[in-house]
Formats: structure tokens, C-alpha cells, sequence
């Protein structure tokens, strides 16, 4: 299928999801995840009216980030070590998974000066030891603790909810990050503006909207696997 195809099916599927929970389908942003393809794909989803990127590996996106250097909004969605710091924060717009105040020390001593670096704080909802992340009861005090790094601004939340058959069973994972970004929102952190909810993939990312995802990270659905 072309992108453009499989980009309007899931357009016509947010809309009903927005139609069930009453939210507004401009609210939504599909990041589409290029990890699995190539160069061309990547081209092919631009071309079909995609805005926004997502990598997982500062490798690949560095080879696409160069041959598309001025279009799209680029997102970095994959676990960061602190070495690839200074070539990330020149290829992407957003950080969707700083998980460590070792990681944020790294961006303000990497980052341009004058620059702020936009991030989800990745956090470790459904607790499975894979994943990468930040408990839940640890998010507000991470949060506050990212104040002493002025270059680091708090755009939002970010999880990965467990692989299941059923996209109803990770229902109250999306809940719960929406409840903790609310949380963090209403403190007014001048550092923490916290109005994103990055949740949501190929196979659920109708119930993370739902549940009130401003970005969807959809890869296989979207601009396929290989
Ligand atoms: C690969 C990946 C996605 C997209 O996965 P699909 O199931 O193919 O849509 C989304 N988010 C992250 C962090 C990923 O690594």
C-alpha cells in the first residue's frame, strides 16, 4: 500500500476516535516512524502530507536528516545514550525519551546556545523491566528536578504501552500518563509546560486518542516494515 492510502485510513480512524471521545482531530499530530524503511519511503511520506518524522536511532535519521534537510518536523523517539547527544540535538526537534537526569545533564552542557531543547519525559507505565522510563510515582519529582537545566523544556509525557492482542487492555496505561500530565500541567512549572501526550501506536493508537494523545507514533501502519 502507498503511504498516502494507509495515511488516510488512519486519518478516517482518529476521526471516529475524536467523533467517540469528542476531541478534535486537528489536536492530533501522526508522527510517522521511518525506523524499518528507507530513504525513499521516508520521501514517499513527506510527499503524501506527513509533518512529522520519527527515528529511533540517531544513525538512520542522520542519513535521511541530511538528504531532507529542510522539511519536516523531526522527532527522536528511541532510547538516547548520552554520547549521541550533541548529533541528536542537531537532527531533531523533539526528544520523546529523556528517562534520566544523567541524559539532561548531557543536553544543557551539548546544547546551542540560545537553543531550547524539546522533551517528553519517557515514563515507565505498565512497569514491565523492558522498558525504558521513569515510574509513575516518580515523574512529578523528576519533573521538577529538570528546573535546574535551563535549556530543557518539558513538552510532554511519553510511553510505550505493553504489546497484547487486545488494544482495550492498555486503556489504563494511556489513562494514567494523561492523569500524571495533567498533574504536572497545573503546577505551572515555567519550565514544564507539559501540554503533550505522545502515546499510541500501530496497533492502539485509537484508544490512546482517546485517552487524549496530542502525538501518535505509528510505524508499521503507516509507511509499512521494510
Ligand atoms: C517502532 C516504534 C514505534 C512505531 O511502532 P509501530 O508498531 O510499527 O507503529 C513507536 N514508538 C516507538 C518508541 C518505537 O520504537
Amino acid at each position: 500500500m502507498g503511504v498516502k492510502e494507509n495515511l488516510l485510513s488512519i486519518q478516517d480512524r482518529i476521526r471516529k476516535a475524536c467523533e467517540k471521545s469528542g476531541r478534535e482531530p486537528e489536536a492530533i499530530n501522526v508522527v510517522a516512524v521511518t525506523k524499518y524503511v528507507s530513504l525513499d519511503r521516508t520521501i514517499e511520506a513527506l510527499h503524501a502530507g506527513i509533518r512529522h518524522i520519527g527515528e529511533n536511532r540517531v544513525e538512520g535519521g542522520v542519513e535521511k536528516r541530511e538528504a531532507i534537510p529542510d522539511r519536516g518536523t523531526w522527532h527522536f523517539i528511541g532510547s538516547l545514550q548520552s554520547k549521541k547527544v550533541k548529533r541528536m540535538i542537531h537532527l531533531f526537534d523533539y526528544l520523546h525519551s529523556l528517562d534520566r537526569l544523567s541524559l539532561a545533564k548531557e543536553i544543557q552542557k551539548r546544547h546551542e546556545e540560545g537553543k531550547i531543547v524539546k522533551c517528553f519525559v519517557q515514563v515507565n507505565v505498565s512497569g514491565e523491566e523492558s522498558k525504558s522510563g521513569i515510574s509513575p510515582e516518580e515523574t512529578i519529582s523528576f519533573v521538577e528536578k529538570l528546573r535546574d537545566f535551563p535549556a530543557i523544556e518539558v513538552t510532554g509525557l511519553m510511553t510505550m504501552a505493553p504489546a497484547v492482542d487486545d488494544p482495550e487492555k492498555v486503556r489504563p496505561y494511556f489513562r494514567k500518563l494523561r492523569e500524571l500530565k495533567e498533574e504536572v500541567e497545573k503546577r505551572n512549572y515555567p519550565h514544564a509546560p507539559c501540554r503533550e501526550l505522545s502515546m499510541g501506536m500501530s496497533g492502539d493508537f485509537e484508544v490512546a486518542v482517546e485517552e487524549g494523545a496530542t502525538f501518535v507514533r505509528i510505524g508499521s501502519a503507516l509507511v509499512g516494515e521494510s
